[in-house]
Protein backbone atom coordinates (compact mmCIF):
# COMPACT_ATOMS: atom_id res chain seq x y z
CA UNK A 1 0.00 0.00 0.00
CA UNK A 2 2.99 2.36 0.78
CA UNK A 3 4.86 1.77 -2.38
CA UNK A 4 0.94 2.67 -4.51
CA UNK A 5 0.81 5.55 -2.82
CA UNK A 6 4.48 7.37 -2.63
CA UNK A 7 3.75 5.89 -6.89
CA UNK A 8 0.89 7.84 -6.34
CA UNK A 9 2.43 11.00 -4.64
CA UNK A 10 5.47 11.21 -7.41
CA UNK A 11 2.64 11.04 -10.42
CA UNK A 12 0.80 14.28 -8.70
CA UNK A 13 4.44 16.31 -8.04
CA UNK A 14 5.42 15.29 -12.09
CA UNK A 15 2.10 16.56 -13.34
CA UNK A 16 2.96 19.80 -10.63
CA UNK A 17 6.36 19.82 -12.16
CA UNK A 18 5.31 20.11 -15.70
CA UNK A 19 3.12 22.24 -15.22
CA UNK A 20 5.18 25.30 -14.10
CA UNK A 21 7.37 24.68 -17.24
CA UNK A 22 4.65 25.40 -19.51
CA UNK A 23 4.08 28.23 -17.86
CA UNK A 24 7.16 29.15 -17.72
CA UNK A 25 7.24 28.87 -21.65
CA UNK A 26 4.19 30.38 -21.56
CA UNK A 27 1.97 27.77 -22.80
CA UNK A 28 -1.05 26.86 -21.78
CA UNK A 29 -1.03 23.14 -22.05
CA UNK A 30 0.93 20.17 -23.44
CA UNK A 31 -0.01 16.90 -25.92
CA UNK A 32 1.86 13.90 -24.66
CA UNK A 33 1.90 11.26 -27.19
CA UNK A 34 5.02 8.83 -26.14
CA UNK A 35 3.76 5.69 -24.04
CA UNK A 36 6.77 5.91 -21.60
CA UNK A 37 6.11 9.91 -21.25
CA UNK A 38 2.09 9.00 -20.77
CA UNK A 39 2.88 6.69 -18.19
CA UNK A 40 5.61 8.58 -16.60
CA UNK A 41 3.01 11.04 -15.87
CA UNK A 42 -0.13 9.41 -14.84
CA UNK A 43 0.65 6.00 -14.51
CA UNK A 44 -1.08 4.16 -17.90
CA UNK A 45 0.92 1.37 -19.33
CA UNK A 46 -1.02 0.83 -22.48
CA UNK A 47 0.02 1.08 -25.95
CA UNK A 48 -2.42 4.02 -27.40
CA UNK A 49 -3.02 6.94 -25.44
CA UNK A 50 -2.61 10.50 -25.48
CA UNK A 51 -2.49 13.03 -22.52
CA UNK A 52 -3.77 16.66 -22.54
CA UNK A 53 -2.13 18.74 -19.33
CA UNK A 54 -3.28 21.84 -18.81
CA UNK A 55 -2.86 24.08 -15.37
CA UNK A 56 -6.62 23.17 -14.62
CA UNK A 57 -6.64 20.04 -15.82
CA UNK A 58 -5.46 16.49 -17.25
CA UNK A 59 -7.08 14.34 -19.60
CA UNK A 60 -6.08 10.91 -20.75
CA UNK A 61 -7.64 9.74 -23.94
CA UNK A 62 -7.24 5.87 -25.23
CA UNK A 63 -9.52 3.06 -26.74
CA UNK A 64 -11.94 0.91 -25.28
CA UNK A 65 -9.72 -1.99 -24.94
CA UNK A 66 -8.13 0.38 -22.44
CA UNK A 67 -11.43 0.84 -20.17
CA UNK A 68 -10.88 -1.20 -17.55
CA UNK A 69 -7.10 -0.82 -16.79
CA UNK A 70 -6.87 3.16 -17.45
CA UNK A 71 -9.36 3.46 -15.12
CA UNK A 72 -7.48 1.28 -12.12
CA UNK A 73 -3.75 2.50 -12.91
CA UNK A 74 -4.82 6.43 -13.57
CA UNK A 75 -6.23 7.64 -10.45
CA UNK A 76 -5.04 11.29 -10.90
CA UNK A 77 -6.74 11.94 -14.51
CA UNK A 78 -9.65 12.09 -16.38
CA UNK A 79 -10.08 9.19 -18.13
CA UNK A 80 -11.81 9.45 -22.03
CA UNK A 81 -12.64 6.52 -24.43
CA UNK A 82 -11.95 7.68 -27.39
CA UNK A 83 -14.96 6.35 -30.41
CA UNK A 84 -12.61 7.90 -33.14
CA UNK A 85 -8.76 8.02 -33.87
CA UNK A 86 -6.99 9.42 -30.65
CA UNK A 87 -5.42 12.21 -33.08
CA UNK A 88 -8.92 13.33 -34.31
CA UNK A 89 -10.47 13.45 -30.62
CA UNK A 90 -7.11 15.09 -28.55
CA UNK A 91 -7.75 17.73 -31.23
CA UNK A 92 -11.79 17.99 -30.83
CA UNK A 93 -10.75 18.38 -27.25
CA UNK A 94 -8.43 21.50 -27.84
CA UNK A 95 -11.09 22.74 -29.97
CA UNK A 96 -13.49 22.98 -27.57
CA UNK A 97 -11.27 25.89 -25.52
CA UNK A 98 -13.23 29.05 -25.52
CA UNK A 99 -10.08 31.09 -25.86
CA UNK A 100 -6.74 30.82 -27.82
CA UNK A 101 -4.14 28.44 -26.74
CA UNK A 102 -0.97 27.75 -26.80
CA UNK A 103 -0.20 24.38 -26.54
CA UNK A 104 3.15 22.31 -26.69
CA UNK A 105 3.78 18.69 -28.10
CA UNK A 106 7.31 17.29 -29.61
CA UNK A 107 7.99 17.15 -32.52
CA UNK A 108 10.04 13.95 -32.78
CA UNK A 109 7.18 12.14 -30.84
CA UNK A 110 4.87 12.57 -33.99
CA UNK A 111 4.38 12.26 -37.46
CA UNK A 112 4.21 14.82 -40.16
CA UNK A 113 0.88 12.85 -40.84
CA UNK A 114 -0.27 12.87 -37.06
CA UNK A 115 0.69 16.22 -36.70
CA UNK A 116 -1.03 17.36 -39.17
CA UNK A 117 -4.13 15.30 -38.49
CA UNK A 118 -3.95 16.20 -34.98
CA UNK A 119 -3.33 20.53 -36.29
CA UNK A 120 -6.70 20.37 -38.28
CA UNK A 121 -8.98 18.63 -35.40
CA UNK A 122 -7.84 21.58 -32.96
CA UNK A 123 -8.43 24.19 -35.31
CA UNK A 124 -7.89 28.28 -35.42
CA UNK A 125 -7.92 28.36 -32.13
CA UNK A 126 -4.46 26.19 -30.83
CA UNK A 127 -1.38 27.84 -31.45
CA UNK A 128 1.23 24.84 -31.43
CA UNK A 129 5.28 24.96 -29.92
CA UNK A 130 7.35 22.74 -30.68
CA UNK A 131 9.38 21.59 -27.69
CA UNK A 132 11.83 18.44 -28.40
CA UNK A 133 12.15 17.32 -24.48
CA UNK A 134 10.28 18.82 -21.81
CA UNK A 135 8.91 15.46 -20.48
CA UNK A 136 12.47 13.70 -21.40
CA UNK A 137 13.71 16.41 -19.37
CA UNK A 138 11.51 15.97 -16.33
CA UNK A 139 12.32 12.24 -16.06
CA UNK A 140 15.79 12.30 -15.85
CA UNK A 141 15.78 13.25 -12.68
CA UNK A 142 14.57 10.29 -10.53
CA UNK A 143 12.21 10.18 -7.65
CA UNK A 144 13.00 7.98 -4.62
CA UNK A 145 10.48 5.53 -5.77
CA UNK A 146 12.10 5.39 -9.02
CA UNK A 147 15.67 4.60 -7.78
CA UNK A 148 13.77 2.25 -5.45
CA UNK A 149 12.37 0.48 -8.58
CA UNK A 150 15.76 0.57 -10.06
CA UNK A 151 17.75 -0.69 -7.42
CA UNK A 152 15.66 -4.04 -7.99
CA UNK A 153 15.92 -4.11 -11.74
CA UNK A 154 19.13 -4.03 -11.53
CA UNK A 155 19.39 -6.73 -8.75
CA UNK A 156 17.24 -8.78 -11.09
CA UNK A 157 19.93 -8.47 -14.09
CA UNK A 158 22.92 -8.83 -11.33
CA UNK A 159 21.69 -11.88 -10.20
CA UNK A 160 21.26 -13.68 -14.00
CA UNK A 161 24.75 -13.23 -14.92
CA UNK A 162 25.95 -14.69 -11.81
CA UNK A 163 23.39 -17.60 -12.33
CA UNK A 164 24.99 -18.04 -15.52
CA UNK A 165 28.42 -18.73 -15.10
CA UNK A 166 29.02 -22.13 -14.90
CA UNK A 167 27.13 -23.22 -18.06
CA UNK A 168 29.72 -20.28 -20.41
CA UNK A 169 32.06 -22.91 -21.35
CA UNK A 170 33.34 -24.27 -24.75
CA UNK A 171 30.72 -25.74 -26.66
CA UNK A 172 27.66 -23.32 -25.55
CA UNK A 173 26.15 -21.81 -28.31
CA UNK A 174 25.46 -17.69 -28.10
CA UNK A 175 22.23 -18.03 -28.96
CA UNK A 176 21.70 -20.92 -25.90
CA UNK A 177 22.95 -18.17 -23.58
CA UNK A 178 21.23 -15.66 -24.64
CA UNK A 179 18.03 -17.58 -24.32
CA UNK A 180 18.90 -18.79 -20.91
CA UNK A 181 19.06 -15.22 -20.07
CA UNK A 182 16.11 -14.36 -21.32
CA UNK A 183 13.93 -17.45 -19.70
CA UNK A 184 15.84 -16.42 -16.16
CA UNK A 185 14.86 -12.59 -16.51
CA UNK A 186 11.13 -13.49 -16.80
CA UNK A 187 11.15 -16.30 -14.35
CA UNK A 188 12.40 -13.84 -11.67
CA UNK A 189 9.59 -11.77 -11.98
CA UNK A 190 10.68 -8.97 -14.60
CA UNK A 191 8.31 -8.33 -17.50
CA UNK A 192 10.74 -9.12 -20.25
CA UNK A 193 14.59 -8.02 -21.14
CA UNK A 194 14.80 -4.53 -22.08
CA UNK A 195 16.69 -4.71 -25.07
CA UNK A 196 17.58 -7.44 -27.18
CA UNK A 197 20.34 -9.53 -25.03
CA UNK A 198 23.70 -9.31 -26.52
CA UNK A 199 26.06 -13.06 -26.60
CA UNK A 200 29.21 -12.08 -28.31
CA UNK A 201 31.90 -14.50 -28.08
CA UNK A 202 35.61 -14.81 -29.76
CA UNK A 203 35.83 -12.40 -32.57
CA UNK A 204 32.70 -11.38 -32.53
CA UNK A 205 32.72 -9.61 -29.01
CA UNK A 206 34.71 -6.67 -31.25
CA UNK A 207 31.15 -5.81 -32.47
CA UNK A 208 29.58 -3.41 -29.58
CA UNK A 209 26.14 -4.22 -30.57
CA UNK A 210 26.33 -8.30 -32.17
CA UNK A 211 23.56 -10.16 -32.16
CA UNK A 212 24.17 -14.30 -30.54
CA UNK A 213 24.36 -16.32 -33.22
CA UNK A 214 24.23 -20.60 -33.12
CA UNK A 215 28.06 -19.95 -32.70
CA UNK A 216 29.19 -21.87 -30.22
CA UNK A 217 31.92 -20.52 -27.25
CA UNK A 218 35.14 -21.85 -27.72
CA UNK A 219 38.34 -21.98 -25.62
CA UNK A 220 40.54 -19.33 -25.74
CA UNK A 221 38.11 -16.69 -25.84
CA UNK A 222 36.10 -13.46 -24.82
CA UNK A 223 32.51 -13.49 -23.83
CA UNK A 224 30.40 -9.92 -23.65
CA UNK A 225 27.35 -10.66 -22.42
CA UNK A 226 25.12 -7.30 -22.58
CA UNK A 227 21.50 -7.69 -20.69
CA UNK A 228 18.85 -5.96 -19.12
CA UNK A 229 15.36 -6.49 -16.73
CA UNK A 230 11.93 -4.24 -17.06
CA UNK A 231 10.97 -4.77 -13.68
CA UNK A 232 7.22 -2.59 -13.09
CA UNK A 233 8.44 -0.30 -16.50
CA UNK A 234 12.30 0.18 -15.24
CA UNK A 235 14.86 -0.70 -17.22
CA UNK A 236 18.60 -1.96 -15.94
CA UNK A 237 21.17 -2.55 -18.36
CA UNK A 238 24.28 -4.74 -17.39
CA UNK A 239 27.85 -6.06 -19.25
CA UNK A 240 29.94 -7.94 -18.57
CA UNK A 241 32.87 -9.51 -20.17
CA UNK A 242 34.62 -13.23 -19.26
CA UNK A 243 37.05 -15.30 -20.75
CA UNK A 244 36.99 -18.99 -21.07
CA UNK A 245 40.08 -20.89 -20.89
CA UNK A 246 43.72 -18.28 -19.27
CA UNK A 247 43.83 -15.55 -21.18
CA UNK A 248 47.41 -13.83 -22.61
CA UNK A 249 49.07 -11.19 -21.09
CA UNK A 250 47.82 -8.27 -23.58
CA UNK A 251 44.13 -9.26 -22.65
CA UNK A 252 44.43 -8.99 -19.11
CA UNK A 253 45.89 -5.92 -19.70
CA UNK A 254 42.99 -4.57 -21.89
CA UNK A 255 40.66 -5.97 -19.34
CA UNK A 256 42.26 -3.94 -16.11
CA UNK A 257 42.61 -0.83 -18.91
CA UNK A 258 38.85 -0.71 -19.38
CA UNK A 259 38.19 -1.41 -15.61
CA UNK A 260 40.23 1.55 -15.00
CA UNK A 261 38.51 3.79 -17.47
CA UNK A 262 34.98 2.75 -15.86
CA UNK A 263 36.19 3.19 -12.76
CA UNK A 264 37.56 6.52 -13.88
CA UNK A 265 33.96 7.58 -15.01
CA UNK A 266 32.29 6.55 -12.40
CA UNK A 267 34.25 8.40 -9.46
CA UNK A 268 33.77 11.80 -11.59
CA UNK A 269 29.86 11.30 -11.27
CA UNK A 270 28.68 13.94 -9.44
CA UNK A 271 25.59 16.86 -9.63
CA UNK A 272 27.05 19.74 -11.74
CA UNK A 273 29.31 17.93 -13.52
CA UNK A 274 29.21 17.86 -17.32
CA UNK A 275 28.12 14.48 -19.28
CA UNK A 276 31.38 15.33 -21.33
CA UNK A 277 33.29 15.59 -18.51
CA UNK A 278 32.58 11.69 -17.51
CA UNK A 279 32.83 10.90 -21.32
CA UNK A 280 36.34 12.55 -21.14
CA UNK A 281 37.17 10.73 -18.26
CA UNK A 282 36.94 7.10 -19.20
CA UNK A 283 38.64 7.99 -22.79
CA UNK A 284 41.57 9.57 -20.84
CA UNK A 285 42.60 6.62 -18.78
CA UNK A 286 42.28 4.58 -22.35
CA UNK A 287 44.70 7.14 -24.21
CA UNK A 288 47.18 6.51 -21.20
CA UNK A 289 46.86 2.51 -22.04
CA UNK A 290 47.24 3.11 -26.17
CA UNK A 291 43.58 1.96 -26.59
CA UNK A 292 41.27 4.96 -27.08
CA UNK A 293 41.37 4.66 -30.77
CA UNK A 294 39.50 0.91 -29.87
CA UNK A 295 36.60 3.09 -28.00
CA UNK A 296 34.18 3.56 -30.31
CA UNK A 297 30.85 4.84 -28.99
CA UNK A 298 29.80 7.41 -26.19
CA UNK A 299 30.53 6.66 -22.51
CA UNK A 300 26.81 5.95 -21.22
CA UNK A 301 23.48 6.78 -21.88
CA UNK A 302 21.04 7.73 -19.11
CA UNK A 303 18.11 4.51 -17.86
CA UNK A 304 14.46 4.80 -16.58
CA UNK A 305 11.22 3.67 -18.15
CA UNK A 306 13.33 3.60 -21.38
CA UNK A 307 16.73 2.05 -22.13
CA UNK A 308 17.80 4.92 -23.78
CA UNK A 309 17.63 8.17 -22.33
CA UNK A 310 18.99 11.60 -21.66
CA UNK A 311 21.34 12.27 -20.06
CA UNK A 312 24.06 11.54 -22.85
CA UNK A 313 27.59 10.70 -21.28
CA UNK A 314 28.94 11.25 -24.82
CA UNK A 315 32.09 13.45 -26.02
CA UNK A 316 31.28 17.21 -25.73
CA UNK A 317 28.32 16.86 -24.23
CA UNK A 318 27.55 19.72 -22.67
CA UNK A 319 24.60 18.56 -20.28
CA UNK A 320 24.75 18.66 -16.64
CA UNK A 321 24.38 16.06 -14.12
CA UNK A 322 22.26 16.81 -11.46
CA UNK A 323 20.98 14.71 -8.39
CA UNK A 324 18.66 11.58 -9.50
CA UNK A 325 19.87 11.12 -12.75
CA UNK A 326 20.63 7.42 -13.20
CA UNK A 327 23.27 6.13 -15.98
CA UNK A 328 25.26 3.75 -17.42
CA UNK A 329 29.12 3.74 -17.46
CA UNK A 330 30.28 1.58 -20.24
CA UNK A 331 33.56 1.69 -21.52
CA UNK A 332 35.09 -0.89 -24.01
CA UNK A 333 37.10 -1.68 -26.50
CA UNK A 334 36.91 -3.36 -29.60
CA UNK A 335 40.14 -4.61 -31.23
CA UNK A 336 38.78 -6.69 -35.08
CA UNK A 337 40.27 -10.61 -35.29
CA UNK A 338 41.30 -10.01 -31.50
CA UNK A 339 37.77 -9.30 -29.40
CA UNK A 340 35.48 -6.92 -27.34
CA UNK A 341 36.02 -6.11 -23.21
CA UNK A 342 32.95 -3.94 -22.23
CA UNK A 343 32.08 -3.83 -18.33
CA UNK A 344 28.73 -1.69 -18.05
CA UNK A 345 27.16 -0.57 -14.56
CA UNK A 346 24.11 1.74 -13.71
CA UNK A 347 24.93 4.21 -11.50
CA UNK A 348 22.35 6.99 -9.58
CA UNK A 349 23.92 10.70 -9.50
CA UNK A 350 23.78 11.62 -5.72
CA UNK A 351 25.52 14.57 -3.74
CA UNK A 352 27.47 12.50 -1.61
CA UNK A 353 28.91 10.51 -4.51
CA UNK A 354 27.74 7.71 -6.83
CA UNK A 355 25.83 4.91 -6.12
CA UNK A 356 26.05 1.91 -8.16
CA UNK A 357 23.05 -0.13 -8.55
CA UNK A 358 24.75 -3.28 -10.38
CA UNK A 359 26.18 -6.03 -8.22
CA UNK A 360 27.93 -8.66 -10.61
CA UNK A 361 31.71 -9.25 -9.65
CA UNK A 362 33.69 -7.39 -12.16
CA UNK A 363 37.31 -9.01 -11.21
CA UNK A 364 38.45 -10.26 -14.28
CA UNK A 365 36.94 -13.80 -14.60
CA UNK A 366 38.81 -16.79 -16.40
CA UNK A 367 36.24 -20.04 -16.55
ZN1 LIG B 1 24.19 -2.62 -22.10
ZN1 LIG C 1 23.91 0.52 -22.08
Amino acid sequence: MKNVKSKENGIRSRQHRLRIRISGLRADAIVVSHPADVRYLCGFTGSNAFLLLSAESATLLTDSRYTIQAKEECPSVRVHIARRSLLTEAGAFLARSRKKQRVIFAPGQLTVAQFDALRKAAGSKIRWKGVPSLVAELRAVKDAHEIGEMRQAALLASEVFSELLPIIRPGTLECELAAEIEYKIRRKGAEGSSFETIVASGPRSALPHARPTSKPIAKNELVVLDLGAILRGYCSDITRTVFVGRASRRIREWYHAVLEAQSAAIGVLAPGVTAGEVDAAARRVLRRHRLAQFFTHSTGHGLGLEVHEVPRLGRREKTQLAQGNVVTIEPGVYIEGAGGIRIEDDVVVTETGPEILTSAPKEFLEL
